[in-house]
């Protein structure tokens, strides 16, 4: 896939070797245009270097060599126009359900009344009127990522960034976490850029999966997904979601093989 006039967001040549004796290369040069309103999958074996060039791109890490842009504008740091939702639950322990999805608007110095209206829209999107004064150990993990998302959300971010987010929850659940993410971005159109190992939850969200080689990684191929929106869960049972599963299957797994040292036929 050629470069993007106008990408959102662009990586170019982004590279990571972690010090040490010997050093980690983590990541070699990378290269991926992000249009605005794409929801970008980044597949890969573990320790290919996924969460390495999402912790960049957050700003939570600086690259070892290349740069990222964001609208035409160098990343130098954690910003706002970057919302971010990790596997493991990142919630404020102490603050309750409504003050964890305010807790960005209040950092801003939005006014109450407008905060109130934004998190009682997002708790509502994501399923949880009615638990706004709950704690974050009052929830299921399901229920957690749902704040975190929603925490997210609310602060209206140019590209939504998720490492793995629902990679901690059981099938069912994660299941169903995916298609309210998709609901939810068919509604709002944020760009996305969703790191998973998980073949199915790449390509059902996704209408480009960049499928990562072995470590170090790097992209080792670029997938369009061409299943239509609005996409329901039974787009996973058509032929054409096989066809693109079984493409992917058969990269993920050389990659995997590569970085389990295994021989198998
Ligand atoms: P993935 O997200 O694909 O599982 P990571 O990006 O977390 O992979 O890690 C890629 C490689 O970089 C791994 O070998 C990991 O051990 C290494 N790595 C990640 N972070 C650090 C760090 N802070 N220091 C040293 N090595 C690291």
């Amino acid at each position: 896939m050629g470069l993007v006039v106008n990408a959102a967001l662009a990586i170019r040549g982004v590279a990571r070797t972690f010090d040490g004796k010997p050093p980690t290369v983590a990541l070699l040069p990378t290269t991926l245009d992000v249009a605005t309103n794409d929801f970008i999958t980044i597949l890969g074996p573990s320790g290919c270097g996924k969460s390495t060039l999402l912790r960049i791109v957050a700003g939570l890490d600086t690259p070892s060599a290349g740069d990222v842009l964001l609208d035409g504008q160098p990343v130098q740091g954690p910003g706002a126009d970057r919302g971010m939702v990790f596997q493991s639950y990142t919630l404020f322990p102490w603050l309750t359900v409504h003050e964890n999805i305010c807790f960005g608007l209040r950092e801003k110095g939005m006014p109450a009344a407008q905060q109130r209206e934004i998190a009682a829209r997002f708790i509502a999107e994501v399923g949880l009127t009615g638990f706004e004064s709950h704690h974050p150990r009052q929830l299921s993990g399901g229920m957690q990522q749902r704040v975190a998302l929603a925490r997210a959300l609310a602060n209206d971010p140019k590209i939504l960034l998720l490492d793995e987010p629902f990679g901690a929850l059981d099938n069912q659940t994660r299941a169903l976490m995916q298609e309210l993410l998709l609901s939810i971005w068919e509604l709002h159109r944020k760009t996305v850029l969703f790191v998973t190992h998980d073949i199915d939850e790449a390509i059902f969200m996704a209408n480009r999966c960049a499928v990562f080689s072995a470590r170090p990684g790097r992209i080792k191929t670029e997938l369009a997904i061409d299943l239509p929106y609005p996409r329901h869960y039974t787009v996973k049972t058509t032929p054409r979601f096989s066809e693109l599963k079984a493409q992917v299957t058969e990269d993920i797994r050389a990659e995997s093989l590569k970085t389990a040292q295994m021989n198998l036929p």
